[in-house]
């Protein structure tokens, strides 16, 4: 890579960790949601270990560190997301039992059969779904859980604006027993499954990055590439309105065989 095409990637990766920063959740979710996927799974105790990878700012993992005993790392990528998170730890009083390290879900550092709970919402697809579920396997005892939101079809076929989009951004979307049956394959028993609740991606979602879009509009004004990262995000947003029938995120939930 030249350095000029470097600079551009890594101004394109602060200006998203920036704007993402700045807002509740990094994909869709929303604390009931998280709560219930937890309530499929054996309670933890003061000795579990947890993940959560792809964890983001950490919404998701404050609400998990509230509702179980135990530690939980919280693995991102992004440090500046890093940053955010353990300032929130420590603004909760959960620093003692809640981490978060910078690293990359493809090359995790746990020992084997070190986990009890695995946790990824809306973040596995960085490295695929069939992938992270049989990479990080390992990393799990016997009788450990996975859980995962993952983006997934609910019908057989779909108009083909939204199909293109997809195919396009997230060629492993698939349908729901697909998915199931790929958590199978995996070494899990599919425990449970659910579909995410419209109100994760409006309320908790989008409508935050209203706001937020706008303050950034007016401070990058004029820059190109953070007009078009903008005009991309509002792209995602008016296609899920106009076909959430088609489309949304779903929890899975697995125990290791
Ligand atoms: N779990 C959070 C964030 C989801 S967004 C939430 O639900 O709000 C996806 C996250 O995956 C981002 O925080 C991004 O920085 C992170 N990510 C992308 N590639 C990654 C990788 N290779 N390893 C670890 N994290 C990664």
């Amino acid at each position: 890579m030249s350095n000029e095409n470097k600079s551009i990637h890594e101004f394109d990766f602060n200006l998203i960790c920036e704007y993402f920063s700045g807002v509740e959740r990094q994909g869709p979710g929303s604390p009931e949601v998280t709560v219930k996927a937890l309530s499929f799974t054996d309670k933890l105790t003061s000795e579990s270990r947890s993940a959560d990878i792809g964890c983001g700012t950490g919404g998701q993992t404050m609400v998990l560190a509230q509702h179980t005993p135990g530690h939980i790392k919280g693995i991102d990528l992004f440090p500046g997301f890093i940053d955010r998170f353990n300032f929130n730890a420590g603004k909760l009083n959960l620093q003692d039992r809640i981490k978060g390290i910078v690293g990359s879900m493809d090359n995790l550092s746990f020992q084997d059969e070190e986990l009890d709970l695995i946790w990824s919402e809306g973040a596995i697809y960085n490295i695929g779904f069939e992938r992270g579920l049989n990479e990080w396997r390992k990393f799990l005892k016997t009788g450990g859980y996975i859980a995962i939101s993952e983006a997934s079809w609910f019908t057989e076929e779909r108009p083909s604006e939204i199909d293109e989009f997809w195919q396009n951004a997230y060629p492993e979307i698939d349908t729901i027993p697909n998915k199931v049956a790929q958590v199978q394959k995996a070494g899990y028993i599919p425990v449970a499954t659910f579909i995410l609740p419209e109100n994760c991606w409006t309320e908790h979602f989008y409508a935050p990055q209203v706001k937020a879009q706008e303050a950034f509009l007016k401070k990058y004004a004029g820059n190109k590439t953070a007009e078009e990262f903008i005009a991309s995000e509002r792209h995602g947003a008016q296609l899920y309105y106009k076909y959430k029938a088609y489309y949304g995120y779903v929890f899975y939930i697995g125990k290791k065989i």
